[in-house]
């Protein structure tokens, strides 16, 4: 598939600055445009893999270079509903990437020390160094996500009276996160913000997949659950936040999730595609270290 095809997929599923997200627009099956399509899912599905397989290559020599340029760090933001295949999706797209160069950052609850400080402390202690790719494994959005829904939690943030209430507390909120990520792409971090788009019908069959099968019972939480009795506050929530902070400098990407097959290609593709437009080469040797170089070398071949 041509460069300009590819970026044209890509770009539906981005959120332009200050665009309005509306996630039923969004089609969580969508497995490829209407020429793709004709192909039949069977034949799809194996293009898909094989697809995925070449961006694996494409991405370790990517990530080597951005290693060896030692310049930009790349910091790749995954959020979903539950069962939505985030941990999937790390194990598969980065299954060819040399693990020196790659973190990942899993964020739950925060404890009592990260309370102590205020919300972006934690997320801002992680965040990639120059050369690596660093996943976050929901992120600093989870703070006008779940803490959204969950009004109780905004409560253990410790904030002085004042503050929450503050008029457009969220809105301040937002500004806060346009406000970081801008500072880190300024300094030489690159953005992606993946939001995995899956249906309710999906995750209800994955859940029950998860019931169901013995080797799969122990990735199923009662709390996923109860979590998905607030999936429209939830929906909500993200509508806004994608609205309110996707940007030039750090944009979101509404990936569609219902097929696992076609959210690895697709975030394999964005992920490969971000680090390529950097347009990045191996640095150049001295002059004066070359003869050094030359001088080893006579020396290891003039060895007994
Ligand atoms: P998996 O279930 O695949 O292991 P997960 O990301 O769902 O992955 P869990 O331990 O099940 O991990 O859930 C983590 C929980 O922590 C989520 O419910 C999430 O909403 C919550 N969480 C994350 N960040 C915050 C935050 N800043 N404030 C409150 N809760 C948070
Ligand atoms: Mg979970």
């Amino acid at each position: 598939m041509k460069n300009s095809q590819r970026k044209k997929i890509i770009d539906q599923f981005r959120v332009k600055p200050g665009e309005k997200v509306r996630l039923k627009d969004f089609d969580p099956a969508w497995m490829g445009t209407e020429e793709m399509r004709e192909l039949g899912k069977r034949e799809l599905k194996e293009r898909a893999h094989a697809f995925l397989q070449q961006k694996l290559v494409d991405l370790a020599e990517a990530q080597e270079l951005l290693w060896a340029s030692d310049t930009y760090g790349v910091l790749l933001v995954l959020q979903a509903m539950d069962a939505a295949g985030k941990d999937g999706t790390i194990k598969h797209v980065m299954s060819g990437v040399n693990p020196q160069g790659c973190q990942v950052y899993s964020f739950k609850a925060p404890s009592s020390e990260e309370l102590d400080h205020t919300w972006l402390w934690r997320y801002m202690k992680s965040v990639p160094e120059r050369g690596r790719i660093c996943i976050f494994n929901r992120s600093h959005y989870e703070d006008v996500l779940v803490v959204r829904v969950h009004k109780q939690l905004l409560a253990k943030q410790k904030l002085p009276p004042e503050c929450l209430r503050a008029d457009h507390f969220w809105k301040g909120r937002y500004e806060d996160i346009n406000a970081f990520e801008q500072h880190l792409a300024r300094n030489g971090t690159v953005i992606v913000k993946i939001f995995l788009h899956l249906s309710k019908q999906e995750q209800k069959q994955r859940f029950l997949e998860r019931l169901e099968r013995p080797e799969k019972q122990w990735k199923f939480s009662e709390a996923d659950l109860a979590e998905r009795a607030f999936w429209d506050d939830y929906q909500e929530a993200f509508e806004e936040a994608l609205s309110a902070t996707s940007t030039d400098y750090a944009p979101w990407y509404v990936i569609p999730a219902d097929r696992k097959w076609v959210s690895r290609a697709l975030v394999a593709e964005i992920l490969t595609s971000s680090i390529c437009g950097l347009n990045l080469s191996y640095p150049e040797v001295p002059a004066e270290k070359q003869q050094r170089l030359a001088k080893a070398k006579q020396q290891l071949e003039n060895e007994d």
